[in-house]
């Protein structure tokens, strides 16, 4: 889209607001309303905020930071608009105030490391499956995960009471200029899952991003609250982001895919596989970025617990869905939609390209239920164990130079800083389980 382009939207859809957002290191998404005598000079780049109360940003006196729209990601907001005044966003990097990239925006970061991708004569395509939680809200509008929804897995229609708000949620991205794939309900009460096309890494982060704010603002409007938290409630299954993922070569061929390999699969996705698993320990902590997170990450519940990859199993951590050709791909199963998408797809590349660059071979597929294997079988194969909270896995993303290069030191420090102040303010907290199991018995 070109700014010309941008103007005469502004014009024909009678654009008042305009909202510049950014993503912050945690992945939320941040925005700065301009009204539309701004909208030039937004346009341009001329914007500029104060970074010092953005988490994770910088100090105190250096804090001009430049807005630099990317047009490519303005859309109008469908839901915004009363009374025939529109509203549209556009998404943005951050600039320091020499106007050069500030190392810190995670957009910016995951940019340099396509650009890095690309040399080698790599371009990443990534489709996400965020799943989210359709709760109720109490008489004071506050979050419940409580759910009338008695569907499950596949539901059809009267037993779904999210199914009207979940077809909004479509329409809704739909006219944002979405390709929506499917939808449907997911295994637990109140869960559900929209599927939408892939793209370049970049745009399914902005994509994915955006996805979350529709879903979540559509959802208050009927009532309800829209989580995805990864882990809202014990016993059945918590909410996952797999990021189905492919290397295409720069003439736009997938350079997974290759007939003549008993499963089609070339030795660059072989190489790719065999760098995923040898970083997925060192990956956890950003795909898996909550103490919540670990919840999830249990046997019994479709997440996968341990390191391992086939072209079948669902328990395994990478899955190579059945479709070939240009759709040749792997399914990373571990992150979960709390994640920062810009973050994840930067550390899930330089993970498999790590296992490109050196030619790797990865261990034997794993075709039967891992959760069935005891612990000397798992030895003999090579499986790991991926950490069992987010202090384990903030330790593995500690040691890793791979992680400190592909989040750049500014993002590897202050993404470890918070994660660590996560850690201890849940340590030293006493929990519900905690009096529920000690309170009467000690
Ligand atoms: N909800 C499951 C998870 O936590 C995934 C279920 C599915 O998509 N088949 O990853
Ligand atoms: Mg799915
Ligand atoms: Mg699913
Ligand atoms: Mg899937």
């Amino acid at each position: 889209m070109t700014r010309e382009e941008i103007m005469k939207i502004v014009e024909e859809e009678n654009i008042q607001y305009f909202r510049l957002q950014f993503v912050d290191i945690l992945g939320h998404m941040k925005n700065v309303a301009v009204p539309k005598s701004q909208i030039g000079k937004a346009l341009d780049g001329q914007m500029m905020f104060d970074g010092s109360s953005i988490d994770g940003f910088v100090r105190i006196n250096e804090s001009d930071m430049y807005l630099k729209p990317d047009y490519n990601t303005f859309c109008v907001l469908p839901w915004r608009n009363k009374n025939g005044r529109g509203v549209a966003r556009i998404i943005c990097d951050v600039h320091k105030a020499d106007e050069t990239p500030f190392e810190g925006c995670p957009r910016v970061n995951l940019k340099r490391v396509l650009a890095e991708a690309k040399e080698l004569g790599y371009t990443m395509n990534v489709g996400t499956e965020a799943e989210f939680f359709l709760f109720e809200q109490d008489e004071k509008g506050r979050a419940t995960t409580i759910t009338n929804d008695v569907a499950n897995y596949f539901s059809l229609d009267p037993e779904d009471s999210g199914n009207d708000c979940r077809r909004e949620i479509i329409e809704t991205l739909e006219k944002m200029g979405f390709e929506i794939e499917a939808s449907h309900h997911e295994v637990a009460e109140g869960q559900h899952e929209i599927s939408f096309k892939y793209a370049d890494a970049l745009a399914t982060a902005d994509n994915t991003v955006t996805f979350k704010w529709v879903v979540k603002s559509i959802a208050r409007q009927y009532g309800l609250h829209a989580t995805f938290m990864p882990k809202p409630i014990f016993g059945v299954n918590g909410s996952g982001m797999h990021t189905n993922q492919s290397l295409f070569n720069i003439d736009g061929t997938n350079a997974f895919f290759d007939e003549s390999d008993p499963l089609q699969l070339s030795p660059v996705a072989y190489s790719y596989i065999a760098g995923s698993l040898k970083h997925a320990l060192v990956c956890t902590a950003v795909n898996n970025p909550l103490v919540n997170s670990y919840k999830r990450l249990v046997p019994g519940y479709e997440a996968p617990v341990y390191a391992a990859w086939s072209a079948s199993n669902r328990s395994a951590l990478v899955r190579i869905p059945a479709s070939r050709g240009l759709s040749t791909r792997t399914e990373m199963r571990s992150p979960d939609p709390s994640c920062n998408p810009y973050l994840a797809l930067a550390m899930q590349l330089n993970a498999g390209l790590d296992g490109v660059r050196n030619n790797a071979t990865p261990p034997a597929a794993v075709d039967q239920d891992i959760f069935s294997m005891s612990n000397a079988e798992m030895d003999e194969v090579g499986i790991k164990v991926l950490p069992g909270s987010l202090k384990e896995a903030v330790d593995e993303l500690k040691g890793s130079p791979l992680a400190k290069e592909t989040l750049g030191a500014h993002i590897f420090e202050k993404f470890i800083e918070a994660k660590e102040k996560e850690w201890e303010s849940y340590r030293i907290a006493v929990t519900n389980w905690e009096i529920e199991e000690y309170l009467n018995v000690y």
